[in-house]
């Protein structure tokens, strides 16, 4: 059956709802996603273009695309990732306050790409968790929107409360990440 969440009878329990925490908390988390734009080549012509009237990224509020990474809790890789760039990517990553999300879009963001040199990071997730991967080259704005709904659906899922104080009890996943992994040592 679906939608067992929420459990609400107007007749019999007048302004109550009865419900788990965790359906409310991801609920709210998971309608109100603020994207910080990580543009980095021409993946990010894409992203752009999810905003824009044609795509409208604020039908699944997440219109608020936020430059600074102390108001943003979805990082969207868009585009190449060099080696000169990881570092500030990752920088911007732990900025970012908890919870946080990533989304690695195309095939740049994903895997390196068609860059297999020396000057490339061959996929985001050496140096930053990666929620959902997005395929393409570049992918259309309609692939990160379905990108995102996944992130939503991800979102819903996740157990909140346990995760809260998990998260007290233990450093962010991203903390567990050396750069060294990623053959970024100097
Ligand atoms: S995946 Fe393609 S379109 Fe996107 S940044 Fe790489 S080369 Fe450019």
């Amino acid at each position: 059956m679906q939608n067992t969440n929420v459990a609400y009878d107007s007749k019999v329990e007048g302004e109550i709802i009865v419900t788990q925490a965790d359906a409310v908390i991801n609920w709210i988390r998971k309608h109100s996603v603020w994207p910080m734009p990580m543009g980095l080549a021409c993946c990010a012509i894409e992203l752009m273009a999810a905003g824009a009237s044609r795509f409208d990224i604020s039908r699944f509020g997440m219109e608020v695309m936020r430059f600074s990474p102390r108001q943003a809790d979805c990082m969207i890789v868009s585009g190449t990732v060099t080696y000169k760039m990881a570092e500030v990517i990752r920088r911007i990553y732990e900025q970012m306050a908890e919870p946080k999300w990533v989304v690695a879009m195309g095939a740049c963001a994903s895997t390196g790409g068609m860059y297999r040199s020396y000057a490339t990071l061959q996929g985001v997730d050496r140096i930053i968790p990666v929620d959902v991967y997005v395929s393409g080259c570049p992918p259309r704005p309609e692939a990160l929107l379905d990108a995102m709904i996944k992130l939503q659906d991800k979102i819903g899922r996740e157990r909140s409360v346990k995760n809260l104080t998990a998260r007290n009890a233990k450093p962010a996943k991203a903390d567990n990440l050396a750069l060294a992994g990623a053959g970024m040592e100097s």
